[in-house]
C-alpha cells in the first residue's frame, strides 16, 4: 500500500499528471540512451551513445530520486562504494 502510494507521487512528480514544478539538479545530466539515460556529473561523455555532458540536459531530480531508488541495491553493494578513506595524491 506504501510502495503504491509512492509509485503515484513519482508519477505525478514525473508530469505524467499535470504538475508546475520542474526540478533539475546539475549534478546528473540526461544522455540519449533508452534506459540508463542519466549520468553523473564527473561523467563527461556517455560511451554508449557518445553524448557529452556539456551539450546535454541537467536530469530531472525526480527521475534522478527514481534511479537512485531503482539501483539503491547497488549503493549497498561494499564493491560499488569508492572508499572514502583511501586517498591517491
Ligand atoms: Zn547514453
Amino acid at each position: 500500500m506504501k510502495e503504491k502510494i509512492t509509485r503515484e507521487l513519482i508519477k505525478d512528480l514525473k508530469g505524467e499528471r499535470p504538475h508546475p514544478i520542474v526540478i533539475t539538479t546539475d549534478l546528473f545530466w540526461d544522455c540519449e540512451c533508452d534506459t540508463d539515460y542519466i549520468n553523473y556529473t564527473s561523467e563527461a561523455q556517455c560511451f554508449e551513445c557518445g553524448c557529452i555532458k556539456d551539450e546535454s540536459p541537467d536530469s530531472r531530480l525526480i527521475e534522478v530520486v527514481d534511479m537512485l531508488i531503482t539501483k539503491s541495491h547497488l549503493l549497498e553493494d561494499p564493491n560499488f562504494q569508492k572508499n572514502p578513506n583511501s586517498r591517491s595524491s
